[in-house]
């Protein structure tokens, strides 16, 4: 039996003005290569790094975010190594004494211990052309946040949750965009089975990282194919070796060919880069030209503390607490945050000395309405926009017009349509376009009664049994009220006026 011992190493850019150690602009999708660079961030001789305020705080809000610790003394190193994206040879980064270790997030009720959180600088991007390769810079020295787990995770799918929560929390915290498909952030999986179930007599097998992961699907997918990889050759009774592996799907197959991969028929496999190197092997050294970091200090940490939002997890026990909510919508409302806060405001328009019952009924239509027919208009477009001209107070109104039974879902429909396109006032609407529902029975009977009198097939059909027959003639008479009969009422008279 074989457990998968699963490890993660997040790479994330921040959202910073600027770049981590120079003054250029932290635009790294600029349009035109090299247009924000300068001599720092291209490591000319003679230049020295400033060390980005901003970025710090960025790091160690996350880092108290995912309840770590934060040491009071940090600092940075020399990484060294070589390669075209890097211009000065080395890269700033932190080994010894980083900003934040030994967090936790929890995932299921389960922790997944953080061993560390450290600042660093990007690096440029290479662009492999036909007959040559081209470097732009403008990625290179933007801050890049490096978070790296301890070995808790056990499968693919708590993988790609934990890949997922901390998106959420990245972008509740307003630290970085956290967009895989942009590179924003980045995930490095590293993944060995264990022989044997019980903790003490487990023997841990050799560690294999898989890179260029640039999806929650690829985490996932490129996980699950690993472990069966690696079991394969357990059983076959040979050494898995330690190496770090790239993932290979359709997508990155068709444009990129890697040796050894057999690229017309691949669905998703690791194929192997390079064996892993070791610290030592980049002679990691204290950063000459930066201090010592005094940073651990409760006057800086409180005030970062303090500008600490409401995160995913605290919001989610919130909405069900406060409102009721399934799973379902929770999970929608703290994914959207402004869709979710967006709900809180129009939830805050309904009368509080109403009874609770009746609250509560409010909150689960005014959660549908959202869900389906507000998002069904919204179309991916976000209810912070300037476009967006609904206010909270008149979803609410709308929602209490429902509730009422002042207008019938059908109109609902078009109410909302109009609320949407215009912004205005659901009851202006309603007024202004003759929408109010029907609820006199006396004038439904009577529209009942022509109704009747004009389809005597029909009614004939009816009595012969023929269901269709009774839906016909539901639809003559919302057509002749323009769909405004309550259609409880004209069902119930219906029913009495053909069932002699
Ligand atoms: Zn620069």
């Amino acid at each position: 039996m074989y457990k998968a011992i699963v490890g993660l190493e997040v790479h994330v850019e921040l959202n910073t003005k600027s770049k981590m150690f120079c003054s250029c602009r932290n635009n790294p999708n600029a349009r035109i290569p090299n247009s924000e660079i300068c001599p720092i961030c291209l490591g000319h001789p003679g230049t020295l790094p400033v060390i980005n305020k901003e970025a710090v705080r960025k790091t160690i809000k996350t880092g108290l975010a995912l309840n770590c610790q934060i040491p009071e003394y940090s600092k940075f190193d020399r990484k060294n190594y070589f390669y075209p994206d890097l211009p000065k040879g080395y890269q700033i980064s932190q080994l010894y004494m980083p900003f934040c270790k030994t967090g936790f997030l929890e995932i299921d009720n389960k922790k997944i211990r953080i061993r560390e959180i450290h600042l660093e600088e990007d690096v440029g991007r290479l662009i492999h052309e036909k007959d040559c390769s081209l470097v732009d810079f403008n990625r290179a020295g933007i801050p890049l946040m490096e978070l790296v787990t301890e070995p808790d995770l056990n499968s693919a799918k708590e993988a790609r949750k934990f890949a997922e929560e901390l998106q959420l929390i990245l972008r509740y915290l307003n630290v970085s965009g956290a967009d895989m498909e942009k590179g924003e952030m980045r995930v490095e999986v590293n993944i060995s089975l264990a022989q044997g179930s019980k903790r003490k007599a487990q023997k841990l097998g050799t560690k294999v990282e898989i890179k260029n992961l640039n999806s929650f699907r690829a985490v996932e997918k490129s996980i699950d194919y690993e472990i069966k990889r690696q079991e394969k050759i357990l059983k076959s009774g040979k050494k898995v070796i330690q190496e770090t592996r790239g993932w290979l799907d359709e997508a990155t197959a068709s444009s990129r060919r890697v040796a050894g991969a057999r690229v017309d028929d691949v669905k998703g496999v690791t194929v192997s880069q390079r064996e892993k190197e070791y610290a030592h092997d980049y002679r990691y050294f204290p950063e000459p030209d930066l201090p010592i970091l005094h940073l651990g200090t409760p006057e800086y940490l409180n005030g970062i503390k303090a500008e600490i939002p409401e995160l995913p997890q605290q919001k989610r026990k919130r909405l069900r607490r406060e409102y009721e909510l399934d799973e379902k919508s929770i999970e929608l409302f703290v994914f959207n945050k402004d869709f979710g806060e967006y709900f809180e405001k129009v939830v805050s328009e309904f009368d509080p000395r109403l009874p609770h019952t009746k609250i509560f009924n409010l909150i689960k239509l005014a959660t549908n309405y959202l869900i389906t027919d507000l998002q069904g208009l919204l179309k991916g477009a976000s209810v912070s926009g300037e476009d967006f001209l609904i206010t909270p107070e008149n979803f609410a109104e709308f929602i209490t017009l429902i509730y009422e039974g002042k207008i019938s879902s059908k109109i609902a429909k078009m109410v909302l349509s109009e609320m949407f396109s215009t912004g205005a006032d659901p009851s202006h609407i309603i007024e202004e376009k003759g929408l109010v529902q029907i609820t006199d029975e006396a004038e439904i009977e009577k529209i009942i009664k022509e109704v009747i009198s004009k389809n005597p097939k029909a009614v004939e059909d009816f009595k012969k049994g023929k269901a269709h027959a009774f839906q016909f003639l539901i639809g003559q008479i919302m057509a002749q009220t323009k769909g405004k009969a309550n259609p409880q009422i004209v069902k119930d008279i219906l029913s009495k006026e053909l069932t002699p």
